[in-house]
């Protein structure tokens, strides 16, 4: 869990502001004075200025007083949303996704760019239109911080290239981090889509409520963004998280690496839907499977025998990967969204549970909390652009820089 002790010496200004400002950030009624003061344990006189400050440069503003008994009512102060923006970019198999959020999580505007029988050097240039776009749409277009992209791994963060992505064989090393912050002017970040996923519900979460948690991401891929004690973990490259190989069940499909049952092959959208006999996707757009998936889902709600056997196989496969994952890292919650999830929930949220209290070999003291992810389908490139933000705002004591 992050501190929420802020610190009176001298030079640490920033990182007060940005710790005044998570807080206020993440308590949608707006936080008073006095609240602040006793969360953090700021002077007056520091958080006087620290408010003034904020205030000052458009981040927050008053609203309203609140009284309760006796004493002086006391005034509010919330978050002001179009302070700053930051756009996020997905990039994924079926469908790219361009978002731009304001700095409360919200979605301002959504775009798709279909991959269909393009080049990567075309998608960019589409994608960089779009986030163009987004952009200029604003009265003021200077409020946007940067660019975040969210890509499935492995990717090299430090040159800012995405290597050899097994889904993704068009966009081997290409320099996206590069080409985007080019054709956007803005600065940009690239970050593996689970570990953006995982940045992006922690940004919107109460502060708190998430500690040692795993996203389980699921769409054209499945894989797990990690936060341990409140903070995302990357790993030595940050691309931490690849869950394909995770063997969930010994009678599954073959897979690539030689054994069977893996989590990734067993999980393939494009499996389930062949063992549920229907088509892999409908429509004009050959890797897009979300009629599909929508088709199996609604099938298997109203009791269809096979979708309903093939929902619950995965069901009983994610519960066991999930049973895996808490044994090695004792965490207390998973969220699970992603595309695919999103799509399947409503009968696979119910089918996860129920398979996760009939699980053989937990070994944790507490049983792993299911959520479903606050941000919906649109979560990685959520993230994405929770990256950028973030990176500006969130308060982390690595940030305090105090010598002598
Ligand atoms: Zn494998």
């Amino acid at each position: 869990m992050l501190s929420t002790r802020g610190s009176n010496l001298l030079g640490v200004g920033n990182y007060n502001q940005a710790l005044i400002l998570d807080l206020i950030r993440r308590s949608p009624e707006g936080m008073s004075r006095v609240e602040l003061a006793e969360k953090t344990g700021l002077s007056a006189q520091t958080l006087t200025n620290v408010t003034r400050r904020l205030a000052a440069e458009g981040f927050i503003a008053e609203a309203g007083k609140v009284g309760s008994g006796p004493g002086k009512p006391r005034t509010m102060l919330a978050l002001e949303p179009s302070a700053r923006f930051a756009i996020g970019v997905h990039l994924d198999p079926a469908v790219t996704t361009v978002v731009l959020l304001d700095l409360a999580g919200h979605v301002v505007h959504h775009r798709e760019v279909q991959p269909t029988g393009s080049s990567s050097q075309q998608q960019l240039e589409a994608i960089g239109a779009v986030a163009r776009e987004l952009v200029a749409s604003l009265p003021d277009p200077t409020r946007v911080l940067g660019v975040g992209i969210a890509a499935p791994g492995p990717l090299d963060t430090h040159t800012g290239r995405l290597l050899n992505p097994p889904l993704l064989p068009e966009w081997t090393e290409t320099p996206l981090r590069h080409e985007l912050a080019l054709s956007t002017g803005l600065p940009a970040l690239l970050e593996k889509d689970v570990i953006a996923a995982m940045v992006g519900e922690l940004w919107v979460t109460p502060g708190g409520e998430l500690g040692d948690a795993l996203f389980f991401y699921y769409g054209a891929g499945a894989g797990v963004g990690l936060s341990l004690a409140g903070t995302p973990l990357r790993g030595a490259t940050s691309n931490a998280g690849d869950i394909a190989h995770l063997i969930v069940d010994p009678d599954g499909p073959a897979c690539e690496c030689g054994a069977r049952g893996c989590l990734g092959v067993s999980l393939e959208p494009a499996t389930l839907l062949a063992d549920a006999r229907l088509p892999a996707s409908t429509g004009s757009v050959p890797r897009d499977p979300r009629a599909s998936l929508d088709d199996l889902c609604r099938q298997a709600l109203s009791g269809s025998a096979r979708p309903v056997a093939v929902l619950t196989r995965a069901a009983e496969r994610i519960a066991r990967g999930l049973v895996q994952l808490d044994n090695l890292l004792d965490l207390t919650d998973a969220v699970m969204g992603g595309p695919v999830w999103a799509r399947l929930s409503p009968f696979m949220g119910p089918a996860v549970a129920d398979a996760l209290g009939r699980a053989g070999g937990v070994a944790t003291v507490n049983r792993l909390t299911l959520r479903e992810s606050r941000l919906g389908t649109d979560v990685a490139a959520v993230g994405a652009a929770c990256l950028v933000l973030d990176g500006a705002f969130t308060a982390r004591p690595s940030h305090l820089l105090i010598t002598g």
